[in-house]
């Protein structure tokens, strides 16, 4: 499957400077959408993962059909303001500026092994600071694992487990 023949680079978006990886054309062709929700999943079958955490908003494409697919529960980590039930907070640092995300209290628990799913690793600040939410709660995180890893950006160094990609820009 030519994979990356469905992925659009687009330059300036959304800000200058950035070369945007656009999955829309992906997500629209049948083949290439089960292809990638199957190789994800089947990577961490047998590994008694409970849930299945995505960070908004891309995230939430990608880790419920994964979750199905593993028999596990999904968890959405969320954009400040939007969880309606008590919440932990994680602020983490941009190139300028600083972002956050939360997650609910009772999503996870000690007894959860967990599977943490984005759509890109680029510099790796948001998915260090929704692991941290996810230890806070006394859960396990197994691996990460993303659709596209502009490795590049060197983002798996700030990652303290093992992380898996479909497609990977060197
Ligand atoms: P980072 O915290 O730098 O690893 O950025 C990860 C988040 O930003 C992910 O949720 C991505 O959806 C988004 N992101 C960062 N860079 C890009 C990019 N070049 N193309 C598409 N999404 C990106």
């Amino acid at each position: 499957m030519e994979l990356r023949t469905h992925i659009r680079d687009v330059p300036d978006f959304p800000k200058k400077g950035i070369v945007f990886k656009d999955i829309t054309p992906m997500l629209g062709n049948p083949a290439a959408l089960a292809h990638v929700v199957q190789a994800m999943a089947a990577k961490f079958q047998g590994q008694g993962i409970t849930k299945v955490v995505g960070i908004e908003s891309r995230g939430f494409i990608f880790a419920p059909p994964i979750a199905i697919a593993l028999g596990a529960g999904f968890v959405p980590i969320r954009k400040p303001g939007k969880l309606p039930w008590k919440s932990r907070r994680q602020e983490y640092g941009l190139e300028y500026g600083t972002d956050t995300i939360e997650i609910h209290d009772d999503a996870v628990t000690a007894r959860d092994r967990v599977l943490m799913v984005d759509d890109v690793l680029a510099t790796g600040g948001t998915m260090e600071a929704a692991c941290k939410l996810v230890r806070l709660l006394g859960a396990e995180v197994v691996a990460c694992a993303f659709v596209i890893d502009l490795a590049f950006l060197g983002g798996a160094k700030r990652l303290d487990v093992p992380i898996f990609s479909v497609l990977e820009y060197t």
